[in-house]
């Protein structure tokens, strides 16, 4: 008999930070105040130029097919911007926009993955980069790091085997906000040549950075540009995760073979979308940088509340907005994993955090601080009471 659902659909894991979400919505709509520190997503209001620029966008009638690529003008930006941050220059044929950057981590892992291709994933992850790798039927070498989880090419090299194709970076990264050390992108750069590996970097986070600035990957050699795909978009930096609008710079045959599948999936990302991206790249800038302090505030104030819970271990995050939590000290007989932890959590104090489970790395969590200093304050709170 013929299976309902295919092979790689069953052994697919949806996102589970969705899937935290829908519990969220259920217990929500039971009446209850849940305070979510799950989501992956700035808790500000998109700017308002950005929003003006796209109410413009459909009086003028902008609202019908693009070039499956994007509209050059946004591709001329973000070569704008790609040149501003690593020196590297690029054409706008090098250039592909999206529906979000992750349909361009999907094409990435799709045009470089043949069966049995091997991935390096440096861990803690994101887990969509594992799910996506396993579509594009490529195998996933995972490379386990430890605290501060800044990714060593050393650590990469153990892993790396005649079936390596590509490497995954992800700086600063979901969930530690680890920032990979320039040092070491520096031998990370010699492995890629010595081992012809592609690189794919995912540079999302890339404004929200702390004490010091990511490098990104291609900045360390200008020839480094022929064997990387940096991805990146507008979600997290500017407040649009709706607008689903990201971007991957890559050599040409890689963007035209992205092209040629976007091409036959969903062809451009909305025009409405794209034309407020282009004002949130060519505007000012000044709207980043603040919501990036006020980040940093949160940051600050949480870990200092929470370094007083001795049996809590913080990792102070360089970059992006999650907290990843070593909550070992916290699990016995009675709840033995990081995610019943998290359930207890949610059900009995109404606070969502997400397990380190959902990162290939358990005994963790995630607590994003994409949410109001208030609401952060009365969930310290409520975490300190479970904790004890
Ligand atoms: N990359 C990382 C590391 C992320 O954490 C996320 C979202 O959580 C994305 C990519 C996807 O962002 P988007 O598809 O909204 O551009």
């Amino acid at each position: 008999m013929n299976h309902l659902l295919s092979e790689r659909i069953i052994n697919l894991t949806p996102s589970p930070t969705l899937a935290l979400d829908s519990k969220v919505k259920e217990l929500q709509a039971k009446g209850i105040e849940i305070i979510n520190l799950a989501l992956g997503e700035p808790d500000f209001d998109t700017p308002a130029p950005i929003k003006n620029a796209a109410i413009r966008a459909i009086k003028q009638n902008f609202t019908h097919y693009t070039q499956t690529a994007g509209i050059p003008t946004l591709r001329a930006a973000i070569t704008k911007e790609i040149k501003q941050e690593t020196g590297v220059s690029y054409t706008i044929s090098e250039v592909i926009v999206g529906n979000g950057s992750k349909q361009l981590l999907y094409e990435a892992f799709q045009v470089l993955c043949d069966k049995g291709d091997e991935v390096l994933l440096p861990i803690p992850t994101w887990s969509t980069y594992a799910e996506q790798i396993k579509l594009a039927r490529g195998v996933v070498k995972t490379i386990p790091l430890a605290p501060p989880f800044q990714l060593k090419a050393s650590d990469a090299e153990k892993h790396i085997t005649k079936k390596t194709k590509i490497l995954l970076l992800n700086s600063p990264a979901n969930p530690t906000g680890a920032i990979i050390e320039k040092k070491e992108l520096e031998k990370i750069a010699m492995l890629a040549e010595k081992h012809n590996l592609w690189i794919i970097s995912d540079e999302i986070y890339n404004k929200i950075c702390y004490e010091k600035p990511a490098v990104s990957f291609v900045s360390i050699d200008k020839k480094l540009k022929e064997r990387t795909i940096v991805i990146n978009g507008v979600s997290k930096s500017f407040a649009m995760t709706g607008w689903r609008i990201g971007y991957a710079c890559a050599p040409q045959e890689i963007i035209q073979a992205m092209n040629n599948l976007q091409s036959q999936i969903t062809s451009n990302a909305s025009s409405i979308s794209q034309v407020a991206t282009l004002q949130a790249l060519i505007g000012n800038q000044s709207c980043v940088l603040k919501m990036r302090d006020t980040f940093q505030k949160r940051r600050d104030m949480l870990i200092k509340k929470l370094e007083k819970l001795p049996r809590l271990t913080v990792i102070k995050p360089q970059g992006a907005f999650y907290l990843f939590i070593d909550i070992k000290k916290l699990l016995h007989n009675s709840c033995p994993a990081s995610a019943q932890w998290c359930e207890e959590l949610l059900e009995k104090k109404h606070v969502a955090v997400v397990p380190g489970e959902a990162f290939l790395y358990p005994g963790f969590i995630r607590v994003s601080f994409a949410s109001s200093q208030k609401s952060l304050e009365e969930a310290i709170i409520r975490i300190k009471e479970l904790a004890s």
